[in-house]
């Protein structure tokens, strides 16, 4: 379907002309991701006439490098029900998650898959041709008591790749246009606060392009590469977060950002967590199994930020391996070839041209790795975003949505499961589908765009174009990532995050005398770089601050002054509350706090889960 391309309008900044040419919409998506792509294609469905904007080519969003799998309780290969999945989901979010958007996920799971199934995704199968399901870390049987639950559905170990090809195969097969490699500058904000569309750079001719819509999807996905060392893809650098910061509305949870317990050692690239569920163990230089100390239930299955911890732990009480002692190893080498290779081998190729290792042969250097961040833009379990007010906790953000990781449902609390990101996805991209076809109405007129909030980011695109500093993009990036590495680690104290805090203030003023040094519109990826970094900075200040902030142990937020007590240095009564962040143009950070919601939507109902099941207890595995 064509836009409704109605001409151009241009502006005059810093003495140059800007022309836009205009675009009008029912719905703006941003991003081509897992999450982006299924809203897309539902938003489609429902007759709205959509956008979908993308700074990559679909199929290269980070979505792609997704190993492991999808986790829905679909009970091929072990006993399992929604209940338990949704239990695991709470346990997993230390109690920080919604309760509501976790029954949500967990019960629409399994009809999640069969749907991904239908499209066409390519499911490794058991012996009787139903989709492969494995261990993953963190979901277990029967409420936590049994053994792990085989729940994550797996093609092989390129499960997000299978998804994202079929997604945007179905996406094609919609009327929904596609903008590939265009940048999303900032959104356009009317003069009383509503969402109406964004300001898009189109990287391969260098024009500008304004979006006006009913709604603006951001599906921009993480922020992990405002650290040192992530697993994510470079174009990780949370650009719907940062969009969000600068239009005045709140972030959520930022201090929450999730380590992978195995990178590898060195280039930060992921071994899947699919790798322990198929067998492969953790051992220190002692030779020592040492998860069967700390969790003697689910050892090296327990929780992501617990095996991160354990991790740590043993490298600093001298354990770790290699001769700078800073490491561990990971052994699939008592695995049978033949499963290395039919169920994990994106894995084996990756251990051979990243650390040389022969995965039948010799275990893999691994270390504790950012790779997820469960904070971001604050929405309810129908995507719709939140600005809350002290009157309304629950006040929705007229014309926008967020979904993937971009969003914060919150699903994932303080710590995020396994396979419970690309299942994420899917439930909350066709949810956000679902409630813009209730609330749009496709008759009614696409809003007019606030010339002044257009000046604003032309005027801002334009001042970072010409920035002449004395600072290069790459200097301060590397700042930030190493500030935030050091301070906002695996283990925090109140001395570091201070610390991370002052870096950070320090960092966002730098901001001003940054240097682009090329200065043209076509494939510029000074200015792409420069303009990913102011984005990657807001979300790190609003993390740090949110870190400091929080006196409490939880989830990945590990506070060592604060780990006392039958929970762990968890405090439910101060802290069981979402943080909320905005981020002012002179670079101070807000915080308030919102109530985690407690009630599930009906699963109390009619013999569905005892409330008492899921009430705060110990995190223990
Ligand atoms: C290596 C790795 C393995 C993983 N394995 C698993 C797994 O097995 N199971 C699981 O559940 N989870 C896994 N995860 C997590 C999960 O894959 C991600 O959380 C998820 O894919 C994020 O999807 P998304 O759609 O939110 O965003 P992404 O897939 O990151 O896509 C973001 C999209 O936004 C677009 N975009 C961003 N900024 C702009 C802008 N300014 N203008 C225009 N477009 C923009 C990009 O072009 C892209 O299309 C893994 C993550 C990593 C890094």
């Amino acid at each position: 379907m064509a836009s409704a391309n109605y001409g151009s309008t241009t502006f005059n900044v810093g003495g140059r002309a800007y022309p836009l040419t205009d675009h009008a919409f029912d719905v703006v998506v941003v991003g081509a991701g897992g999450a982006g792509l299924r809203a897309t294609l539902g938003m489609a469905e429902q007759g709205l006439r959509t956008a979908c904007i993308t700074k990559v080519f679909p199929t290269r969003s980070h979505t792609v490098a997704a190993q492991g799998g999808i986790a829905a309780s679909l009970k091929n290969m072990t006993p399992d029900s929604w209940q338990w999945h949704m239990f695991d989901t709470v346990k997993g979010s230390d109690w920080l998650g919604d309760t509501d958007a976790m029954e949500y996920l967990a019960r629409e799971a399994p009809a999640a898959v069969y749907e991904l199934e239908h499209y066409g995704v390519p499911f490794s199968r058991t012996e009787d041709g139903r989709i492969y399901q494995r261990p993953f870390g963190g979901h277990m049987q029967n409420y936590g008591e049994g053994p792990p639950v085989q729940r994550t559905c797996a093609a092989a170990d390129r499960t997000g790749h299978a998804i994202l090809h079929t997604l945007y195969g179905q996406s094609l097969k919609h009327n929904a246009q596609f903008f590939v490699e265009y940048f999303a500058l900032d959104m356009i904000m009317s003069e009383d606060g509503v969402v109406t569309g964004v300001i898009a750079w189109n990287l391969d001719d260098g024009t500008l392009h304004r979006f006006r819509a009913k709604m603006v999807v951001m599906a921009t996905g993480g922020y992990g590469r405002t650290y040192f060392s992530a697993t994510s893809a470079h174009t990780c650098t949370g650009d719907g977060g940062g969009m969000v910061a600068r239009a005045g509305l709140p972030l959520q949870d930022m201090e929450f950002v999730q380590f992978h317990p195995t990178g590898i050692y060195g280039s930060g690239c992921l071994i899947t967590e699919g790798a322990r569920g198929e067998g492969g163990y953790l051992v220190n230089s002692e030779g020592e199994r040492f998860m069967e100390r700390y969790a003697p239930s689910a050892k090296d299955l327990a929780s992501r930020d617990v095996v991160s911890r354990c991790m740590t732990i043993e490298i600093r009480e001298g354990r770790g391996v290699g001769k700078d002692k800073d490491h561990i190893f990971l052994h699939l080498d008592h695995l049978d070839p033949a499963l290395l290779h039919e169920r994990l081998p994106g894995i084996s190729e990756s251990a051979k041209i990243f650390a040389g290792v022969d995965v039948t042969r010799d275990p893999i250097p691994v270390l504790p790795t950012v790779h997820y961040n469960m904070g971001g833009i604050p929405t309810n379990y129908w995507g719709e975003a939140l600005s809350p007010t002290a009157d309304d906790p629950s006040r929705i953000q007229p014309g926008l949505m967020a979904v993937g990781e971009a969003g914060c449902a919150s699903v994932h609390g303080a710590n995020r499961l396994g396979s419970n990101s690309l299942i994420d996805l899917v439930v909350f991209g066709r949810a956000a589908a679902i409630r813009a076809g209730q609330i749009l109405d496709p008759d009614a007129p696409v809003p007019t765009a606030n010339e002044a909030s257009c000046e604003k980011i032309v005027a801002r695109f334009d001042r970072i174009r010409h920035a002449n500093g004395a600072i290069p993009t790459a200097d301060l990036r590397l700042e930030m990532q190493r500030a935030m590495q050091e301070d906002a680690a695996v283990f925090r104290t109140q001395a570091t995050l201070e610390s991370g805090c002052r870096r950070l203030d320090a960092i966002y003023k730098k901001q001003a005398d940054l240097k682009v040094t090329d200065r043209s519109l076509i494939w510029n990826t000074d200015l792409v770089e420069t303009l990913e970094l102011e984005n990657l900075v807001a979300n790190a200040i609003t993390t740090v601050y949110g870190a400091e902030a929080r006196k409490e142990s939880r989830g990945a937020h590990a506070r060592e002054d604060y780990k006392d007590g039958p929970f762990g240095g968890r405090d439910d009564v101060n802290w069981r509350k979402h943080t909320l962040s905005w981020l002012d143009e002179d670079g101070t950070v807000r915080l308030d706090y919102r109530p985690v919601v407690t009630e599930p939507l009906t699963a109390y109902e009619d013999g569905g889960i005892d409330p008492k099941k899921i009430a705060p207890k110990a995190r223990v595995y």
